[in-house]
Order: C-alpha cells, then sequence, then structure tokens
C-alpha cells in the first residue's frame, strides 16, 4: 500500500516556488523554517525531483539537534530517508543529498537511465527502476509503502508535484504564501508539467486549515475523493 502523501512547499505571494532562473530563494521566514523542520522530522521519507536537486542541492535533513534526537530515541534514523525521482541518473554523485546526514537515500530511476551512471549512484544509495521513460510514481511509492514508509513528505518542485496530482497520488498540501513577488512567467509555481483542460479533472481540496506565519500566511489542504 502507498504511503499517506503530502506536499509542502512555500510559494511567493504571486505563486511563484523560485525565480525564473530556477533559483532557490528565501520565501518564508523563521517559523515556518522550524514548522518544516518538524513535519519532516514526522515523516518516514521525503522526496524531491531531479530538477529540485540540480537547482538546489538540498540535503533534506533534519536541522534541529532536538529534533534528531527525539527519531533517535524512538529508534528511527535521525533523518528521513531522502528519495531523488531521477528517471534518466541525473542525480550529481557528490550532491549533499547523497552525502550530508546519515541514512537511507533512494534515487528512483527509469529503465531508459545510463548503466554507468546508476553503478556511480549505487555507491552512495540505492537505486530502484519502475517505469520506462520516466518514473512511474505510482509504483514508487507502492515500493516505498512495501518498505515500511507510511508518511512520504513531498518538497518538490512543480513539475513532480504537478505529476503526482495528475496520478492522483497526494493527500494532504500545506502551502506556505510568503510577503515577496518574484514574478516571471517561467518561474516554477506549485503544479507545473501539462496541466488540467478540463475542470472534471481538477482535484478538488477541502481547507483544514488557515493561520499567519511570519510575515505570510499558511494553507493546509485535503485532497477530496
Ligand atoms: P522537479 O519537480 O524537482 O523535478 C522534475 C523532474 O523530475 C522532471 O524534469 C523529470 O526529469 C523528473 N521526473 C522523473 N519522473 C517524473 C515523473 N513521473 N513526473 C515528474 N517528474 C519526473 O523540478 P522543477 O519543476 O524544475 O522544480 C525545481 C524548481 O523548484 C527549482 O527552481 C527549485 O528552487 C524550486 N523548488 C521550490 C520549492 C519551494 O517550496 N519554494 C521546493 C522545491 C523546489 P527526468 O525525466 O530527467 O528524470
Amino acid at each position: 500500500m502507498r504511503p499517506f502523501v503530502f506536499v509542502n512547499l512555500a510559494m511567493s505571494a504571486d505563486g511563484k516556488l523560485s525565480t525564473r532562473e530556477r533559483r532557490q530563494v528565501k520565501i518564508s521566514g523563521p517559523s515556518d523554517f522550524r514548522r518544516v523542520d518538524e513535519i519532516k522530522a514526522g515523516s518516514d521519507a521525503i522526496m524531491v525531483g531531479i530538477g529540485t536537486v540540480l537547482a538546489d542541492d538540498p540535503s533534506l535533513t533534519v536541522k534541529s539537534e532536538e529534533l534528531c534526537a527525539q527519531r533517535r530515541s524512538e529508534g528511527k534514523e535521525e533523518h528521513p530517508i531522502r528519495v531523488v525521482v531521477d528517471s534518466h541518473a541525473r542525480t550529481p554523485p557528490d550532491a549533499d543529498i547523497l552525502h550530508k546526514g546519515v541514512g537511507r537515500r533512494v534515487i528512483a530511476v527509469s529503465e531508459a537511465a545510463p548503466e554507468e551512471r546508476v553503478s556511480l549512484l549505487r555507491e552512495s544509495a540505492e537505486v530502484v527502476t519502475f517505469g520506462r521513460e520516466h518514473v512511474d510514481l505510482s509504483a514508487l511509492l507502492e515500493y516505498m509503502g512495501d518498505t515500511g514508509v507510511k508518511r512520504l513528505m513531498v518538497e518538490g518542485g512543480g513539475t513532480l508535484i504537478w505529476s503526482l496530482f495528475a496520478d492522483d497520488l497526494v493527500d494532504e498540501l500545506y502551502t506556505c504564501i510568503g510577503n515577496v513577488v518574484i514574478g516571471g512567467k517561467d518561474a516554477p509555481t506549485p503544479a507545473d508539467g501539462e496541466g488540467f483542460i478540463t475542470e472534471k479533472d481538477f482535484p478538488r481540496l477541502s481547507l483544514t486549515g488557515l493561520e499567519s506565519l511570519d510575515e505570510g500566511v499558511l494553507i493546509c489542504w485535503k485532497v477530496i475523493r
């Protein structure tokens, strides 16, 4: 069975995840930083697309020493399993996600991934293959569920989030809206990809929370099925 999947993102007041150059920027404030660290620590795995790894080089580790200690006391690894959705095994072998912090890493590739790049990645991560050209997200999530992941957090970016919605694989969405305007028609947004065409295909959300946070707001949604 697939895990419970929630997406967490920070976007500008005008709905952008980063700049048109896809450069990571600070959108939310310190309270949101702590909140994200807490939900990360409460997850079994945290997943990003290769676009995010190439743009931001994130480690996706839990930052607070206290939260790390709490996880250890519960018999868990200090950090959740880090998962990269990377059809062609483009994750750089020196990426922070492969080296910062202890714990399991999973790189999900497709059958189209070149074997030599896969072999290199196998030195620092578990490499799993699902899908022919692109990673089959449904199969990947089933696999994560079968290997003990109950709660999986998705950190982005917009292309991966779009596919997860298109495949009906998202349970909750947390959007932190920060007090900046980024602009740019080509800047990433929370769900990029092809986009839905007909209204009947739009995933419907039910509002479960709304609070002010730092100089912005946090909105929590549940996907209606
Ligand atoms: P992304 O969503 O991180 O990764 C997309 C890539 O994943 C695809 O191009 C594809 O490349 C791979 N992939 C493999 N299988 C897939 C599938 N079934 N469906 C979708 N993707 C699949 O990249 P992005 O949209 O370029 O987003 C990166 C940007 O988002 C950066 O600018 C980053 O700073 C920003 N970001 C912002 C936040 C925030 O909260 N503000 C969070 C994260 C990222 P291959 O086919 O080659 O594998």
